[in-house]
């Protein structure tokens, strides 16, 4: 797959400890909602181990004019990097990559699980079916530990109030932690807050995404209900 040279447009903090960026798109850069690139840094000013490229989903939607990014800040040289990288530098993205894509006929349901960051995906669907006015009926369960750490909640709820087919559940599970308070779900995902959430857990696709215990959570959860694993779809953020 070619290297497409991106430029950076802004950066900005959009929750707790997570940046967005949005870069230029590339004209020939076709992708469905819900894939990932592989991001790169042509010869960066300094390295680790873990090197200068990361897999990174588009949280932007395949109709929007730039691409857009969102990651948990760390020190690793690729974020460090990025983090002070003047606006107009240039980088570089290959793929499209992955098939992780909402399901064609909108007869069936869809439930989206996000584990914090692993909105990024779900951000990039929900845009698209709000653009191409498809009429799934969509359940979005989005876990964070507090609100000030979940990116893009007024967008969501912005969302949620305009699509008629979406039902946003979120759950916070330390809201101990938060300095606004949170007086919504605060149980983790299993299969109890699956049911609540869902209802009839056989007639929905599937689609988790986010860091490997969330996978574990969703999968172990489906398996118990007996719902055939062939309705889920997981897209884990290796690398937390
Ligand atoms: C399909 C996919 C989509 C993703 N989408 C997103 C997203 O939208 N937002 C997001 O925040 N993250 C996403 N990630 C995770 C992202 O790629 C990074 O792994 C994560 O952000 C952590 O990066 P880091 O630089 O902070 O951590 P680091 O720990 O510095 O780097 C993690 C990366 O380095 C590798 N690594 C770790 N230790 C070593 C070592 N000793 N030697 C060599 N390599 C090592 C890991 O395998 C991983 O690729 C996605 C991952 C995948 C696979």
């Amino acid at each position: 797959m070619p290297k497409m040279p991106v430029q950076l447009l802004s950066r900005d903090e959009i929750a707790q400890g997570t940046l967005r960026y949005r870069f230029t798109k590339p004209a020939e850069l076709t992708f469905k909602a819900g894939q990932y690139v592989s991001l790169g840094i042509p010869d960066p000013p300094y390295r680790d181990k873990k090197g200068p490229r990361r897999p990174l989903t588009l949280a932007s939607a395949p109709n929007d004019d730039v691409l857009e990014f969102a990651w948990r800040t760390s020190d690793s040289a690729f974020k460090s990097i990025l983090a002070a990288a003047p606006l107009g530098s240039t980088y570089e993205v290959v793929g499209p990559i992955g098939t992780f894509a909402l399901h064609d006929d909108p007869t069936v349901p869809a439930v989206l699980v996000a584990g914090g960051i692993g909105i990024t995906p779900f951000r990039s669907m929900l845009r698209d079916v709000a653009a191409r006015g498809l009429t799934h009926p969509i359940t979005l369960l989005y876990w964070n530990r507090n609100p000030e750490q979940a990116a893009y909640l007024d967008e969501l709820a912005e969302l949620d109030a305009r699509l008629p087919n979406l039902k946003l559940m979120l759950t916070m599970t330390q809201p101990e932690t938060s300095a606004r308070g949170w007086d919504g779900l605060t149980e983790r995902i299993n299969l109890d807050l699956l049911r609540e959430c869902v209802g009839d857990l056989q007639a929905p696709m599937y689609y988790v995404a986010g860091p490997h215990r969330i996978i574990v959570a969703v999968t172990e959860a489906l398996t118990v209900a007996g719902v055939d694993l062939a309705r889920l779809k997981k897209d884990e953020f290796t690398g937390y």
